[in-house]
């Protein structure tokens, strides 16, 4: 039975404390059976793991430090993120990227400089476990893609994501070589600008998530989100591609599967 994944969802967060049973038996039921959390810092740690464990099938952990959460005791941080992995390196529960990573020049830029050293310090983690890498980058697409180009050796790979880019980005990505872009919520938006953008990409890169709880798919927008809502994003991105929905979810499945091993 073909599926989807939800490669981007935040469940082990506060929002989702009190019913992620019945988030969880949704999205299952809605054929979202695998889902990927990706890790804030070493507060979620514990949350994220532990989730994983319960659901086994179905969601898949990754370890990293936000941009957002990179502050005066980042090195304290990344060393948590170290021993992490390397404590869960024989463990049957697989780790399957690092992240969520990357910059954000949108929200505070006190830590940039931290930022740009947490960045390339995980790069090479990645590189290391041979994982790919879950990059947020907000206002910094540009500083980013430099990053990433002066890293790329052939090995690195990973995911934009919740990419709301431009056609030029979209091609900078691509030329990256070993990277995809996230398509969510954004893309059911009237103003997202998107329409002039997915059409053109190959469906090859793309991958889909919810980036639950926020940036929920028109018509749950403004409310909280949950992977149960991957087909709606789905379904909007098979029009952009002009494709059925049925074609969009095998192509971004084994896309995703593909990337992160899982
Ligand atoms: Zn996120």
């Amino acid at each position: 039975m073909p599926y989807f994944i939800d490669t981007h969802t935040h469940l082990f967060s506060e929002q989702f404390k009190n019913d992620i049973d019945a988030v969880i038996t949704n999205a299952v039921a809605q054929n979202v059976k695998k889902m990927i959390l990706p890790n804030i810092d070493s507060a979620s740690l514990k949350n994220m793991w532990d989730l994983c464990e319960k659901y086994p099938q179905n969601c898949f952990p990754t370890v990293g430090l936000h941009p957002c959460h990179v502050k005066a005791d980042f090195e304290k941080e990344l060393q948590i993120i170290t021993d992490f992995l390397k404590e869960k390196e024989k463990n049957p529960l697989k780790i399957c990227a690092i992240g969520e990573m990357g910059t954000d020049l949108h929200w505070d830029k006190t830590f940039w400089e931290q930022q740009k050293i947490a960045f390339k310090y995980q790069v090479q983690l990645a590189k290391n476990h041979n994982l790919p890498i879950i990059i947020h980058c907000r206002e910094s697409v540009k500083e980013t893609l430099e990053m990433l180009s002066e890293l790329q050796d052939g090995t690195l790979k990973g995911v934009f994501h919740c990419f709301n880019g431009s056609l030029d980005t979209a091609k900078s990505i691509m030329e990256l070589g070993g990277f995809m872009m996230g398509i969510g919520g954004v893309a059911t938006y009237k103003k997202s600008g998107l329409d002039e953008v997915l059409p053109h990409i190959p469906a090859e890169y793309l991958i889909l998530e919810t980036d639950s709880p926020y940036l929920s798919p028109v018509p749950h927008r403004g409310k909280r989100n949950e992977s149960s809502y991957i087909p709606l994003i789905a379904q909007k991105l098979a029009e952009f591609q002009g494709v059925s929905t049925e074609k969009m979810q095998e192509i971004t499945t084994q896309n995703a599967e593909k990337l992160f091993g899982i």
